[in-house]
């Protein structure tokens, strides 16, 4: 694969994310896919699905798990709902997680993918424990499918990361960095935070956002990529420092509006073109 080819994050028929024939109207080489709905990931349907890309000469990257019962609609409720932190969900989530990683297997994708949910900041706490317990599980069966898994970013500062992986001590669990997410859920600077974290970035999204008037409190706000607060140029310029060689995904999560989230993607492939043609 060449140096930062452009990717966008699509779904077939659950989550976000654009159809796959957006990515291939927009001439887009590789692609994160959101885990379709349980009934869609059979072996005959993946087949078909990897018959397609390869006919599209698009590059699966990741398969991106989620689940529902999930929202996103403020802080609190992402706390109560996201992921694999919550205790009521955790077990079937557990199981319909390892079913991703087989599914993505089967597309023969190397990478997974999820929202983990808010880790606890008590490192001392039972509930701390717990996920450490469940991550390390979920990271044994994906090394059995020879897959590493990334957490995506957004609901611990750098430093919480980088601790909870350190925790978890396996090796084959990364770091899908969303700089924007940084900003939306108000856990750091971007750029600084990509830095921290370093070489454990495997996978990125390139989205934007700005800062609320309460970090933390309330959620950042959404823009088109090159209209917020993360500084393309500057993200790409770090990206380039820590090493990072992978696909530059691009993440536009405005999916009720179908025209305006293409023309905003075609705009983001140009400015990412443009930015690596000065860069690399
Ligand atoms: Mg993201």
């Amino acid at each position: 694969m060449e140096k930062w080819p452009i990717g966008v994050f699509t779904s077939i028929d659950a989550g976000l994310g654009v159809k796959l024939e957006v990515a291939h109207e927009l001439g887009v080489p590789t692609i994160q896919l959101h885990a379709p709905a349980p009934s869609t990931r059979t072996a005959e349907n993946a087949g078909a699905f990897l018959e397609k890309l390869q006919g599209l000469g698009i590059e699966l990257t990741c398969v991106f798990g989620g689940f529902d019962g999930e929202s996103y609609a403020d802080i609190p409720t992402v706390i109560d709902t996201v992921g694999l932190v919550p205790p009521e969900t955790r077990a079937a989530r557990t199981a319909e997680m390892k079913e991703i990683s087989d599914f993505a297997k089967m597309l023969h994708c190397d990478v997974v993918a999820l929202h983990l949910g808010f880790v606890p900041h008590d490192t001392s706490s039972q509930l701390y424990e717990d996920v450490v317990a469940v991550t390390r599980d979920l990271l044994d069966h994906c090394k059995a499918n020879g897959q590493n898994l990334h957490l995506e970013t957004g609901q611990e500062t750098a430093e919480g990361l980088v601790q909870f992986i350190d925790d978890v001590a396996r090796d084959n669990l990364f770091v899908n960095f969303d700089p924007a997410n940084m900003i939306l859920y108000g856990t750091g600077e971007p750029i600084e935070a990509l830095k921290k974290i370093g070489n454990r970035v495997r996978s990125i999204h390139c989205k934007d956002g700005k800062w609320a008037d309460n970090p933390g409190k309330e959620w950042g706000q959404e823009v088109p990529l090159g209209d917020g607060d993360v500084g393309m140029e500057n993200y790409l310029r770090t990206l380039q420092e820590i090493g990072y060689e992978g696909p530059l995904t691009i993440e536009r999560e405005i999916p009720q509006e179908p025209e305006r989230q293409k023309q905003e993607i075609g705009h983001a492939v140009s400015l990412l073109t443009e930015l690596k043609a000065k860069i690399l």
